[in-house]
């Protein structure tokens, strides 16, 4: 099928939610590479949204993915399966939490802290604290509890009546987060690192902050690590980086390398508000790609990807900051590990088509930061070239 009609028949036929001006048709990839149906071939610093993480086609996820669905791909929750099981030790035995809920998404695992700070909070106080802070400019997904959780007015319009029980403060402000809590709040939710809203990073002390805000007030406190948990950082987790233990934390994109997972973690206490039957989800955690998710996280953990990310991420981070010292238009080059934010002082659409041009895809949140999110396996070698292309797009500008 060539590249004319496979767009022209998804624009027929699917809805039109998404922006795919200059898409190209993808149809094959092998660790930082994709190839489209004209045989070019791109280098990718997108990952699908931070997603696959050890690259595309990678032989591990393969070989799992080909034992498991020989074995058991689905029996829903009414059983066990060792699986799941076995990801929810490497979880647990590797984050602050005590217990998991295996979900589908990002937007699911964020509905699932939600609706479990309400069922924790609710009982303990006869239905009077159940108001989330939420922060302006964040992103939890695109149900409609997680858009009613979102700070962003694109994002909201037009669904109302919206989920009620959410206020919005400033990210890196703890005065406002101060002034906002009354005696109906029951949580904080954030990013620790806002991956939409162009990967705003906190202030030095400002996680620990909300720490001892939400402690002095009795309050739980949720971190969305969808984008930036799962090793984009160069930790496992995002919170490792602050020194700050969340009560909740919600994970998905890196977590299975592209098959659909997400997961809500918690401590036994809180953990205790959930009993048979307030929530469930029926492909949650089914042994396909539990079994994947385990082996994507072991090898994490094992097989020096994490390192990978920390240097790959200080040396990019490294020639960015070289191309920002040469050129007027970049305002601020800021991230942890591989998860980048170049903030330019214009649209950063045009580099985005430029870079397609020349065989790189990467990314742009909100119109002037270009994101750079690639496979936690990259290398100098790809990294190099990036650079040198953005130079060049960047010295004719
Ligand atoms: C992508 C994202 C979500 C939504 O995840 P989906 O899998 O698209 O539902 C939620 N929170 C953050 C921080 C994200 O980056």
């Amino acid at each position: 099928m060539d590249e004319q009609k496979v767009s022209a028949e998804a624009d027929k036929y699917i809805f039109q939610t998404y922006g795919r001006a200059n898409a190209i048709t993808l149809i094959r990839g092998d660790g930082c590479r994709l190839w489209d149906d004209n045989g070019r071939e791109y280098l990718d610093f997108v990952s699908g949204l931070a997603v696959c993480s050890l690259g595309h086609s990678s032989p591990l996820v393969i070989k799992v993915l080909e034992e498991q669905s020989k074995k058991l791909v689905h029996v829903s929750n009414l059983y066990y399966t060792k699986p799941q099981a076995d990801l929810a030790r490497i979880l647990i035995e590797n984050s602050f939490a005590d217990k998991v809920f295996f979900c589908n998404s990002g937007a699911e695992a964020n509905e699932a802290a939600i609706k479990l700070v309400r069922r924790y909070s609710n009982e303990k106080s006869d239905n009077k604290k159940n108001t989330i802070i939420s922060m302006n400019n964040s992103f939890h997904g695109r149900t409609m509890a997680t858009l009613s959780a979102t700070g962003q007015e694109k994002v909201r319009t037009g669904f109302s009546p919206l989920v009620q029980g959410f206020e919005f403060v400033d990210f890196n402000n703890l005065e406002m987060l101060e002034q906002a809590i009354d005696d109906t709040v029951c949580a904080v939710m954030l990013e620790p690192i806002q991956g939409e809203g162009g990967v705003v990073c906190p202030d030095k002390y400002y996680l620990k902050g909300v720490r001892k805000i939400c402690d002095d007030n009795d309050l739980m406190l949720i971190f969305d690590e969808v984008q930036v948990g799962t090793g984009r950082t160069g930790k496992l987790f995002a919170y490792e980086n602050f020194g700050v233990t969340p009560d909740i934390m919600t994970i998905a994109k890196a977590l299975g390398n592209g098959l659909p997972i997400g997961a809500m973690l918690s401590t036994d206490n809180i953990a205790s508000a959930f009993c048979p039957g307030t929530h469930a989800t029926t492909f949650g955690g089914t042994p396909l790609v539990s079994a994947v998710a385990a082996a994507v996280v072991t090898s994490m953990l094992e097989d020096g990807i994490l390192e990978n990310c920390r240097e790959m991420g200080e040396y990019f981070r490294a020639g960015l900051n070289e191309l920002k010292d040469k050129y007027s238009c970049i305002k601020e080059v800021r991230g942890y590990g591989l998860i980048i934010g170049m903030e330019l002082d214009q649209p950063g659409a045009p580099v985005v088509t430029e870079c397609q041009e020349r065989g790189f895809l990467i990314n742009c949140a909100q119109e002037k930061i270009l994101r750079f999110i690639p496979p936690l396996v990259i290398g100098k070698n790809e990294i190099d070239f990036l650079l040198e292309t953005l130079n060049d797009i960047l010295g004719r500008m």
